[in-house]
Formats: structure tokens, sequence, C-alpha cells
């Protein structure tokens, strides 16, 4: 009996092109995963910067109003001087509005360096915006590309499995148990091309008595690895 090594080949290929289609069809999820952690960062990251905006208007608002009330409170003062009793408590008035208009000019320069730093804020929100949308629009691009592509995969996957299967029918019968349980346990490396030297899966080198029944065209399995071997088509005795 006399294998036909075309047929060999014909069976890795597809085997190859099956652990090729599998390992796409994992990439997919892998970069939706990918692309939706980025765009959870950035939101994150908006989130933080809108919290950080709102503790700061609200900060700036409390010492607004606390300016407000002082002002208001040097004004009562300003009408209380012209009915003071003594020169010593009009003194006291006067020198406790100085002191109060002295804290609100300090108060003032306060409100005006959060009103820098809400602008600075307020620009940081509008960036981690626009980051967010950059992210969320990536995330969806990444996600319908993916959907796309698994489609064709799966279609692709359809259509070879369906081709192995016919091809398999060609295996003489004794050999189909051993194939069967090679492809099972170690996939496309159940089969490997040989140049009669070395095994191509795991570089064994060959026995003569491997070579001479490879030319002889005979089931050779590897010593080392337990591939199904063939020769290449470019082989002469192939
Ligand atoms: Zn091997």
């Amino acid at each position: 009996m006399s294998l036909d090594y075309g047929l060999l080949r014909t069976l890795h290929r597809m085997l190859r092109q099956l652990t090729d289609i599998g390992e796409r069809m994992d990439k997919g999820p892998r970069k939706v995963r990918i692309v939706a952690a980025n765009e959870a960062n950035f939101s994150k990251a908006l989130d933080e910067a809108k919290a950080a905006l709102l503790e700061m208007r609200k900060a700036s608002n409390a010492k607004q109003l606390q300016l407000g009330e002082r002002e208001a409170k040097i004004e009562d003062m300003k009408t209380k001087l012209n009915v003071c009793d003594s020169n010593k408590e009009f003194q006291l008035l006067k020198d406790r509005i100085a002191a109060d208009l002295q804290a609100n000019s300090v108060l003032q320069d306060e409100i005006l360096e959060q009103l820098e730093k809400l602008d600075v804020l307020t620009d940081g929100v509008d960036a981690s915006k626009k980051n967010h949308e950059k992210s969320q629009a990536e995330s969806k691009r990444v996600s319908d590309e993916v959907a796309l592509d698994l489609k064709a995969l799966v279609a692709e996957k359809e259509r070879i499995t369906g081709e192995l299967a016919g091809k398999e029918k060609e295996i003489p019968s004794d050999l189909l148990i051993q194939y069967r349980r090679l492809v099972t346990g170690k996939g496309e490396d159940a089969l490997g091309a040989t140049n009669t030297e070395t095994c191509g899966n795991c570089n064994q080198t060959l026995t003569p008595q491997t070579v001479n029944d490879l030319m002889m065209k005979q089931p050779v399995f590897c010593k080392g690895c337990g591939c199904w071997m063939y020769l290449p088509e470019n082989h002469p005795s192939a």
C-alpha cells in the first residue's frame, strides 16, 4: 500500500488554516476588551475631573458668600461709627474695620486664585470629555469590525471544516483511528513535513529505515513528536 502524500499535505494545510482561524477568532474579543478597558479609564477620568470641578465650584461659592457677609458686616460697622459714644469706642471700631478690610483683601485674592483654578478645571473636563468620546467611538468601531470579522471567520471555519471532513474520507481506514487520535491531541501538529533528514515539527533526525519508508510512501510517524510525516510537494521523491 502506498500513501498519497498529496492528501497528507492537503490535510495539514487545512488543519493549519483551522488553527489560524481559531487564533484570529480569539484575537477579536481580546481587541474588544482592550478598547473597552480604555473607554472605562477615560470615563473614570471624566468623572474625576467633573468631581474636582464641582468641589472647586462649591469652595469658590462658599468663599464668595463669606466675602459678601464680611463686606455687609463692615458696612454695618461703618454706620455704627456715627453713633459711637466715646472716642475709644470709635477708635476700636475703626481698628476692627481696618482689620476686616485687610482680611477681606486676602479673601479676595484667594477667590481670584480659585477662579483661575476653576478655569483650568473646566478645560480639564472639556479635554476629558473629548478623550472619552473618542474612546467611545474607537470602542464602537473595533466592536463592529470584530463582529464583522467574526462572521466571516465563522463562515470560513465552516467551509474548511466541511472540506476537511471530505478529505478525511480519503484516509485509508486502517490509519483513520491513529489520525483522529493525533489530531485530537496535537491539532495541526498531527502532521508534519520532512526533508528526509529531520522532522519538520520537532527536528528529530530520521533513521535510514524511516527515510526508506518515506521513499516507499509508507505511513511514517516521527519517533520524536509522533506526528504523521510526509514529503513536501517540491521533494524529488514526493
Ligand atoms: Zn517530530
